[in-house]
């Protein structure tokens, strides 16, 4: 998400804000990272699907304090929208059985070269990005 806003800032409309953010999130993927989601195991859906929202209306509430000031918000929300859909295309791909996304699945599972990486090998990677990400838009 907070690649998102970046890529939403330095964009000059909806249309390349959306293309640089859906290729940044397999650009992310594609290096190690820790995937806290998946570092959190539950149960039974109704608990998964807690930790799913939460973790999305969080990011989202993290986002708008961040982009309140920001003229362009279209154009950031259009790239928020992008850097997270191969997700949203998952999550309906993994929950609701829905079999015309699964050429999207094996493509993100493809970029995925780091698998389940803990904490400690996947943190570094991924405070980089989140530091030089907030380090941009402060600038
Ligand atoms: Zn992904």
């Amino acid at each position: 998400m907070l690649v998102g806003v970046v890529i939403g800032v330095q964009s000059p409309n909806v249309w390349t804000a959306f293309c640089f953010g859906l290729i940044s999130h397999y650009i992310l993927d594609f290096l190690p990272h820790w995937d806290y989601l998946n570092s959190l195991k539950v149960n039974n859906k109704l608990k998964m699907f807690v930790k799913i929202g939460l973790d999305f209306i969080i990011g989202v509430i993290i986002i708008f304090i961040l982009i309140w000031d920001y003229p362009q918000k279209l154009i950031i929300m259009s790239a928020l929208i992008g850097s997270l859909l191969p997700d949203v295309l998952e999550f309906f791909y993994a929950n609701l059985k829905m079999k015309w996304f699964r050429p999207f699945h094996n493509f993100h599972l493809k970029v995925h070269h780091w698998k389940e990486l803990s904490f400690l090998k996947g943190m570094p990677t991924t405070l980089i990005v989140c530091l030089g990400a907030i380090f941009l838009l402060v600038l």
